[in-house]
């Protein structure tokens, strides 16, 4: 089995470890051990199966190019839906990462080298599917002096050269707060610079292990001064408050962030962080009524959404936001 098969996505997984079946959940709070109490999703949460040919298709050109999506190394439950419609997330830099935050399904470990071949590879991938927009991120790349700053400024200059009508959005670490660093990839121009809070400030030590609320906040807040068009993200169902979840919204309103997403955790295993709560859509739809009244440009939130999702239909929005910067 080659490194790239080593890591199954969920559709490839028995029956009974995927993601959108009965999982378990927890009252214990976001530290607990495993629970006993095995429950089943609600019903808003469903998962469409990857039947359509489209879907086959692109995991094929995926393959082919020797390419990593963080739609298959971090289980999305939406795959077969986006990736019907040619919607992907290439991760860069491998599928190997140096951080463990115990809400992610992506493997943990000693990384690869970079491959300094990849942002060709990635740029012909998009090149070949003609997209309006398109999302990159990559893994965290701690081992590596500059965090991975150049191969993202390659990745980014290589992708506009081979697509200069897609609008392209990257989603980024924190470069452990070295500003400079985030510099080197806005230098490279791309379109919207997202980097996700994942949650509340009380829980981001517990979640996401090596990263923190104030260092990922300083980081957008550097992007937004820099003039970027600006995206981050939330994950609901950890065992925060509904206090806590407007306060960082008024935060993100404050710094002026164009684009918040608001989706429901999902554990993509035991061996991960227990879902608190299941948050109902008429919750969702209320915090991203919050948040529009707040001055937030573009708020996307539901059960299933991640940061990514739905993203392909924004070409329009982000030419006009960077219009307006
Ligand atoms: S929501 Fe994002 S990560 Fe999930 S399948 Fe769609 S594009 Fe991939």
């Amino acid at each position: 089995m080659d490194a790239r098969n080593a890591h199954p996505t969920w559709y490839d997984r028995p029956m009974s470890e995927r993601v959108h079946l009965p999982i378990v959940t927890s009252d214990a709070g976001p530290s607990a051990p495993a629970p006993a109490v095995r429950r089943r999703h609600p019903e808003w949460i469903r998962a469409q199966l990857p039947t359509k040919p489209a879907f086959f298709e692109l995991r094929a050109m995926v393959k082919e190019l020797q390419l990593h999506t963080v739609c298959e190394s971090a289980s999305c439950p939406n795959i077969g839906e986006c990736w019907t419609r040619r919607a992907l997330t290439i991760m860069i830099l491998g599928d190997i990462c140096t951080r463990s935050c115990r809400f992610c399904d992506v493997t943990t470990g000693r990384p690869l080298p970079a491959d300094p071949d990849e942002p060709r590879r990635v740029a012909e991938m998009l090149s070949r599917l003609s997209l309006e927009h398109t999302v990159i991120t990559c893994v965290d790349r701690d081992d590596l002096a500059d965090f991975g700053a150049a191969h993202w400024a390659e990745t980014i200059t290589r992708v506009k050269a081979a697509c200069p009508t897609m609008t392209l959005e990257i989603l980024a670490g924190d470069f452990k707060g070295k500003t400079e660093l985030v510099d080197v990839v806005l230098d490279a121009d791309p379109d919207v610079f997202a980097h996700n809070l994942e949650t509340v400030p009380r829980l981001s030590r517990q979640v996401r292990v090596q990263a923190s609320y104030p260092r990922s906040y300083a980081i957008l807040e550097h992007a937004r001064k820099r003039g970027a068009v600006t995206k981050t993200g939330l994950m609901l169902g950890l065992g925060e408050t509904r206090d806590e979840v407007e306060e960082v919204l008024r935060d993100v309103a404050k710094l002026g962030v164009d684009i918040v997403t608001l989706g429901q955790y999902l554990s993509p295993s035991k061996q991960h962080l227990a879902i608190e709560r299941y948050v109902p859509p008429s919750e969702f739809a209320e915090l991203e009524q919050y948040a529009r009244s707040l001055g937030i440009i573009e708020v996307v939130a539901g059960p299933l959404v991640r940061s990514s999702y739905h993203a392909d239909g924004q070409a329009s929005l982000v030419r006009s936001l960077r219009a307006q910067k």
